[in-house]
């Protein structure tokens, strides 16, 4: 219950005494974990990546200050890759949890609470295969047992919950909530509601799913897309919805099973850059429930596939333009694609993960005109295999021949599907961490299920003066 945790908060002669660790992986399915004492742990989907968060110990002065203070990526893939080989999942764990132990001192080492969120992998895993995706969760959870410290559970979490807490975090870790008032502006050092100020919508491009959450102009009555939060006594109501499939695996995977479905062994990939040749198995893209409706009868699931690059910018994005479906929503109001509602996109807005990397690649940072993108993408898409390799630092290579893909996915999905357009586009800002916290959906699930952000405001004084 929430009481415990706050039982397990001790009073420590040092200033940070009361953290949790949190484990988190990404990409194709999101395991969560984190626990309790010095620090915090969290793990995700495509990749697990371990993150320790610390705060003062004292439950009124939490407010506002936890701070990411390590972060690990666990090697290998994410925990829904482990369906039939659940024994190996310990091992690239254990590396990271080995300098997380170190970082914690060894008599805080009980009381540090771990908890495990897994996303949209395991999602998809469960509904494809829920006795697998069971056993990846029980293997897991022998594994955390058999730790010094204070296991909370592994839980996969919803799509809107993946949306919500991203959306948290965001607004969190941006001063959006509270904000520190300084003795000019209040007469005393505290937290307080900052006036006026608006929240930043959030999204999240995952390796399985997408997310987008923010406040819309209108109070929205659609229950099935609004999450209402209640933090520091103000209320939120936050439209979200996650996309399932829509994330940047699996939609590159439904663009490889297209091209398989049109050319079959010999396949030109025009997001694939000039020159580049890969031979796939039909099982690694046609493997997924996201590729279902699209896997030929004849499909023999280990045989090989070559694709070959032909960097054609236009007509990748003529291909990605099938991934999303425009008629489901027949020209309903407020219902971009797929048959989803959502309202007009409202105010600045920070994307994340997948966002961020794929700007980066293409050597834009933070917010800029559409027009830039653009061009950045024309050029990006453009280059040859040999030319991309000189482009790009080493670190970067095994990304490097899907980058145009997910630019173009970017674009259709930001432009066509939730309408930002060369007005507001400029107003997306890409950005990957603030300080040296990541933006990612594990904090706002930690700062929650920790009730770090208290629904009731009593605690917080507010400001003098507007
Ligand atoms: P994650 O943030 O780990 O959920 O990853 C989101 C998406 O970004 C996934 O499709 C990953 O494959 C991809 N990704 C993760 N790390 C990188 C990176 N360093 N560069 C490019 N793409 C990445």
């Amino acid at each position: 219950s929430k009481e415990n945790f706050y039982c397990t908060s001790r009073r420590e002669p040092d200033l940070f005494h009361h953290s949790v660790c949190g484990l988190y992986t990404s990409t194709s399915l999101f395991p969560a974990l984190w626990y309790q004492t010095h620090q915090f742990l969290d793990a995700g989907s495509s990749r697990t990546t371990v993150y320790v968060y610390e705060w003062p110990a004292e439950k009124e002065n939490d407010t506002g200050i936890v701070s990411q203070t390590f972060k690990c990526d666990v090697k290998g893939p994410g925990i829904s890759s482990y369906e039939h080989n659940t024994g190996a999942l310990a091992k690239p764990l254990d590396e990271c949890l080995n300098k997380v132990k170190e970082r914690i001192p060894v008599h805080l080492h009980k009381s540090t609470s771990i908890y495990l969120g897994a996303t949209a992998g395991m999602r998809l895993l469960r509904l494809q295969n829920e006795t697998a995706a069971n056993e990846v969760l029980a293997s897991i959870q022998n594994y955390f047992r058999a730790q010094p410290f204070r296991f909370r559970g592994a839980h996969i979490i919803t799509g809107p919950e993946e949306g919500v807490y991203g959306w948290i975090t965001a607004n969190y870790l941006m001063g959006n909530f509270l904000e520190v008032c300084g003795k000019n502006a209040c007469f005393s050092l505290t937290w307080v509601h900052p006036y006026r100020k608006e929240t930043m919508g959030a999204l999240d491009l995952g390796g399985a799913s997408t997310q987008i959450s923010f406040i819309p102009e209108d109070f929205e009555e659609n229950f099935n897309y609004t999450m209402q939060v209640k933090l520091y006594g103000y209320d939120y109501n936050v439209y979200t919805h996650s996309f399932q499939c829509y994330g940047r695996d699996e939609a590159e995977k439904r663009l490889l099973a297209l091209l398989f479905q049109r050319s079959s062994y010999l396949v030109d990939n025009p997001c694939y850059p000039r020159n580049y040749e890969t031979a796939l198995t039909v099982k690694y893209f046609c493997g997924s429930l996201c590729t279902q409706s699209l896997r030929p009868a004849n499909c023999y699931p280990n045989q090989s596939v070559i694709f070959h690059g032909t960097g054609e910018p236009g007509l990748c994005q003529e291909m990605v333009s099938l991934l999303f479906n425009f008629t489901t929503c027949r020209n309903q109001e407020d219902c971009p694609f797929n048959g989803i509602h959502q309202p007009k996109v409202k105010g600045n807005f920070v994307a994340f993960s997948g966002f961020y990397y794929t700007i980066n690649a293409l050597n834009l940072s933070g917010h800029f005109s559409l027009a830039d993108f653009n061009s950045s993408m024309w050029f990006f898409c453009s280059q040859s295999w040999a030319q991309l390799q000189l482009m790009l630092p080493k670190s970067e290579e095994i990304y490097a021949r899907s980058y145009c893909f997910s630019a173009n996915f970017i674009y259709y999905l930001l432009v066509h599907g939730y309408n930002f357009d060369a007005g507001n586009w400029p107003q997306i800002h890409f950005q990957k961490e603030v300080g040296n916290s990541s933006i990612a959906w594990s904090l706002g699930y930690m700062l929650s299920l920790t009730n770090m952000i208290p629904a009731e405001g009593k605690l917080i004084q507010l400001p003098l003066k507007p």
